[in-house]
């Protein structure tokens, strides 16, 4: 209710949803139930007051299916029991000493998420990564980001897009990979949209599989195999060499192993390319040829790059292309991959990966990690010097019995991991699983003994951090139902039940921003000129961002790199040299279609939120398989048929939506489907865990499967 002595103003926000991080206002609105409305703010730099269906009905979902009070039971079976939060506590307390004590402190796991926000991801560290000594931290960016992360790291010396939002209306040609921007970063592509309609000679270069509303308004659309990636890129690298499309001052000062990678490409002759990928060879040379030309190249990728089992040589691939021809560093061009969730970024900076620390620090860097024990305060070799393990070996390590305590928050992976049937046999064999969340029911609840509910956006006071480096204050303007409680909060008072009250006493979110601040200076991630005071006052402010000596303002950069000095021991970008290797599990005779995955433009991940918006659900009402008319018709397949999908792990039921936007041989199957959406119809029921050796992101994106029409059965 509003308090009369206080009246509710309008309030600046970030949009809670992807990683596109739109500014949003809430203003006050007694007719509505939650006491506000929200709309685009006009203000903020990135989104400049645009938002999509996601972020303009943020409200309906915010109140709905709350988890109010802890819940405990001792084993699956049995039914849910309110407790006290004294009582939770307690019971994480006594388990994690137990684990402790009898398996050490790497049988306990902490499965986070780019929901979180920044505060509450660096709190998670502290506890696990420092104060329990276990770098068993992971969160769902593995299943994201983490590709563009080691590409990053491995092409340019550290993580960081080195790109800004500006530079989609700067740009002369934007080159579109592995990514539907239209429907999954829809702000992003209005921007860029604007920018190619009414600028004739910009090109929009879009390489998917299939036809999406991105490819529709492409200058060139090319609909390549599904794993040909890698092919398309050094095919166009062999052309830009053979034409001399290249900056050959750019790469002899800025780069190194180019001679490599001359030998490399010298195996991807254009029609070689070209029957590989399924297009002409036209079109291979066209798309080069626009690249080579081109004053100014930005290219934008996500999960059609990432979630691969070479997904970060398919990105460094990509970045080769524009060390060939020196377009980086300057505006208008440069590698920009774009974030799935709303602060997987600021995970990043907080170092909320397993093989990462606080301030783009490595696990394994012996500098890095002494570093952190001086700043924490904490005993020599305290921090594990192995990486811990990603979510996919936490899942390993439950099924051969090596975790002992389990806590998932704020993500849902009883939908979201690959191998379904695994992953749940595994999450069921758990001794104690702590479930941390906003809302209840989740698929992932049905696994967990302990639930504790989590405050969300609109209650608690964080940052976070778009795709182009700014963060934004998220301030609480609502107080969260129930006794639900912010995450950081949650993870402070845990670590100070065991015994490290002195690490962890803050005050407020405002404070363990300023600690976690501290770990950032001299970092890439630099924010030393960025405070909760500072970002309520200013507004957003984009990393580096450091203080001007003269008169204390805050300093932002738009750009990294523009200097060409990289962050490599000899500050040159260093070329990939990895071949193409195709899908992890190409098709074959029995299981003869690729199947592909995506999102959907109105809904989010798993639904928790989306699913209970009405506008949304009514846009998207039920999943359906894409497919081909050429191949529809060769099973005898009308449309909205049921067809029966199979993969080597599991199945799933579905209509079908006959459509050439997919090529033949290839089917697409949206995510957001989890078993309390419906009966069958869980996309990760196929997939498999198959990853990435370097970044260890699973592909998601593609695997075998075998499709049975319904009726023929
Ligand atoms: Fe929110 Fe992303 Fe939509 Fe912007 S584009 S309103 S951040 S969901």
């Amino acid at each position: 209710k509003p308090d009369p002595i206080n009246p509710p103003t309008n309030v600046s926000t970030l949009c809670p949803y992807c990683g596109v991080g739109c500014g949003l206002e809430a203003v006050p609105n007694a007719q509505s139930a939650t006491g506000y409305k929200v709309r685009g703010d006009r203000e903020h730099p990135s989104s400049q007051g645009m938002i999509c269906v996601k972020g303009a009905t943020i409200l309906e979902s915010v109140d709905q299916q709350r988890l109010l009070y802890p819940l405990w039971r001792e084993r699956l079976d049995q039914p849910f029991q309110r407790i006290s939060w004294d009582t939770a506590l307690d019971l994480i307390v006594k388990r994690m000493q137990t684990v402790r004590f009898t398996q050490g402190a790497d049988g306990i796991c902490m499965y986070g998420s780019g929901q979180f926000q920044t505060e509450d991801y660096y709190v998670a560290q502290k506890l696990l990564k420092g104060c329990l000594g276990t770098n068993n931290f992971d969160a769902n960016s593995r299943l994201c980001m983490s590709s563009a992360v080691a590409a990053y790291i491995n092409s340019f010396g550290s993580d960081g897009p080195p790109c800004c939002y500006d530079d989609l209306e700067l740009t002369d040609c934007a080159f579109l990979i592995g990514t539907n921007t239209a429907e999954c970063h829809p702000i992003v592509f209005n921007r860029l949209r604007k920018h190619h309609k009414f600028n004739p000679k910009v090109k929009l270069i879009v390489i998917d599989p299939r036809c999406t509303p991105t490819a529709e308004v492409a200058d060139l659309h090319l609909a390549i195999n599904p794993g040909t990636d890698i092919d398309l890129l050094h095919g166009m690298g062999h052309l830009l060499l053979k034409w001399r499309l290249i900056d050959a001052e750019f790469i002899d000062e800025c780069t190194q192993g180019f001679a490599q990678y001359i030998q490399v490409v010298a195996d991807y002759p254009p029609e070689t390319v070209a029957a590989r990928c399924g297009i002409t060879v036209t079109d291979l040379e066209k798309a080069a040829r626009y690249w080579g030309h081109a004053k100014a190249v930005l290219s934008l990728w996500s999960m059609g790059i990432n979630q691969s089992s070479e997904g970060t040589a398919k990105a460094r691939s990509l970045i080769n292309l524009h060390l060939l021809t020196g377009q980086i560093g300057r505006p208008g061009s440069g590698p920009f991959s774009l974030t799935g969730q709303p602060n997987a970024m600021g995970g990043r900076e907080a170092g909320g990966l397993s093989h990462l620390l606080p301030g783009y620090r490595l696990v394994k860097n012996p500098q890095h990690r002494q570093e952190l024990e001086e700043f924490w305060q904490l005993p020599p070799g305290q921090i594990s010097s192995m990486p811990g393990r990603s979510v996919w070996e936490m899942i390993r390590g439950l099924e051969a019995g090596e975790v002992g305590c389990l806590w998932i928050a704020a993500t849902n992976p009883a939908v979201s991991l690959p191998d379904l049937e695994r992953t749940k046999a595994a999450l069921l064999r758990s001794s104690f699983t702590i479930y941390q969340d906003a809302y209840f029911p989740t698929e992932t609840a049905a696994y967990a003994h302990l639930v504790l509910p989590a405050a969300q956006w609109s209650e608690k006071t964080g940052t976070m951090t778009n795709s182009e480096r700014r963060v934004t204050l998220c301030p609480k303007f609502r107080e969260p139902p129930g006794s639900a409680r912010p995450d950081w909060e949650i993870f402070a008072e845990v670590g100070r039940r065991l015994g490290f009250a002195d690490k962890f006493n803050f005050p407020d979110a405002a404070a363990v921003y300023a600690e976690f601040v501290q770990l950032t200076q001299g970092r890439v991630c630099d924010q030393s000129g960025i405070s909760h005071q500072r970002l309520q006052e200013l507004g957003p402010l984009q990393w580096p961002c450091g203080v001007n000596a003269s008169d204390e303002t805050a300093q932002e950069t738009k750009r990294l790199y523009t200097d060409f000095r990289f962050l490599t021991p000899n500050h040159r970008a260093k070329f990939a040299l990895e071949h193409s290797r195709g899908l992890a599990e190409p098709v074959d005779l029995e299981y003869p279609f690729v199947l592909t995955t995506g999102r959907l433009y109105g809904h989010w991940h798993t639904q928790t939120r989306t699913g209970h918006i009405a506008k949304i659900t009514k846009m998207h009402p039920r999943p359906q398989l894409e497919i081909h008319p050429r191949d529809a018709k060769q099973l005898g397949l009308k449309p909205d048929d049921l067809v029966e999908i199979k993969s080597r792990r599991g199945g799933a039921c579905l209509p079908v939506l006959i459509t050439k936007a997919i090529t033949p041989g290839t089917v697409f199957m949206p995510m957001h489907w989890g078993f309390l959406w419906g009966d069958n119809t869980e996309v990760n029921a196929l997939t498999h865990p198959e990853a990435c050796p370097i970044s260890l992101e699973p592909e998601l994106k593609a695997c075998a499967v075998q499709l049975i029409p319904v009726n023929q059965q």
